[in-house]
């Protein structure tokens, strides 16, 4: 299957959810006539399906404004809702900053997918022909590290680990002077997913970040934030807080094999306007996906997936 193909199919458990109700509107709708405002009924109709796939209040309130005004052009509904929804993704997209190397700083809460979204990542980008190196920089979890080493062999690319409890950001400047030796590019840094306070998170954070833009100009060039799609809109208030602390400049949405909430990704396009960058749809290796908003969209939407 197409690597597109695998996120659609990732999204039938939301889709599921949704496309009996979806198909029920369009037909009444289109029974109504095609020139006709959409009626009050329908677009209820439409604003609880959307709310219940877990798309948010705000970008429901938009797409459904959107469909109203715009429903007697004679457009269909369909075609009204997947154009609405494409227009939230492409207002915040944006190419992914690079650097030579690039670096990206990977951050999340533990349990998220964090770990295995660096070695999934890293497996990505070298079947893309680069030479990724990854840099264990949670220092805190010897397990974590342990399991990151297992998927850095599995992607087949090197990784940069220090001793438990050592400074993460002397860790960063291991792996930076070590990919620059070796010409690694890029460099995939996993960071810590919990600290005692947001204040030293905060902290570990910025001196990351800076020992990271003293070694390469303009790093880290990426800060994905991974989010775990089964939390569905909770994960957002968990996302606050880091795009806040971090410079968050994209994000990984993780398990949306394994959630009916894969609607969330318009609502963290809408409500945080920061692109999408990979979605996970599976625990194999293989299993991430970049993320494309146009199959995003007809995965939901359209009647034949
Ligand atoms: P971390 O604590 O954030 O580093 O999380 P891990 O990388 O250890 O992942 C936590 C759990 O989520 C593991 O059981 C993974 O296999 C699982 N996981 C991660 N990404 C995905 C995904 O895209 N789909 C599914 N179904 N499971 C995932």
């Amino acid at each position: 299957m197409s690597i597109l193909g695998r996120l659609r199919d990732s999204l039938s458990r939301t889709k599921q959810q949704i496309v009996g109700r979806f198909e029920d509107i369009i037909r009444q709708a289109d029974d109504r006539g095609r020139s006709h405002p959409v009626d009050v009924d329908t677009l209820e109709a439409l604003e609880e399906l959307l709310i219940s796939a877990d798309i948010g209040v705000d970008a429901t309130a938009r797409i459904t404004a959107a469909v109203k005004a715009r429903s007697s052009t004679g457009e269909g509904l369909r075609d009204l809702v997947k154009r609405e929804i494409r227009g939230i993704f492409e207002a915040v997209d944006q190419p992914a900053p690079t650097g030579r190397p690039t670096v990206t700083l990977v951050v999340g809460v533990n349990g998220t997918g964090k770990t295995t979204t660096v070695g999934k990542l890293a497996k990505l980008l070298k079947r893309e022909g680069q030479t990724p190196l990854i840099c264990a920089a949670d220092t805190f979890r010897a397990a974590a590290v342990e399991q990151l080493e297992i998927w850095a062999a599995r992607a087949g690319v090197g990784v940069v680990r220090a001793r438990e409890g050592a400074d993460p950001a002397a860790v960063v400047y291991d792996a930076i002077s070590s990919g620059l030796a070796k010409g690694c590019d890029p460099i995939l840094i996993d960071t810590a997913g919990r600290l005692h306070t947001r204040v030293n998170l905060m902290n570990e954070l910025d001196k990351i970040r800076r020992v990271a833009a003293r070694e390469v100009p303009g790093a880290p060039h990426q800060v994905l934030l991974v989010l775990d799609a089964t939390v569905g809109q909770n994960g957002l208030t968990q996302a606050r807080e880091f795009t806040g602390v971090a410079g968050v400049n994209g994000i990984v949405l993780t398990k949306l094999d394994g959630t009916a909430k894969g609607g969330v990704a318009v609502a963290i396009a809408h409500d945080l306007k920061l692109p999408i960058r990979y979605a996970g749809v599976g625990e194999g290796i293989d299993d991430l996906v970049p993320f494309d908003a146009r199959e995003y969209v007809d995965g939901l939407f359209e009647q034949k997936w």
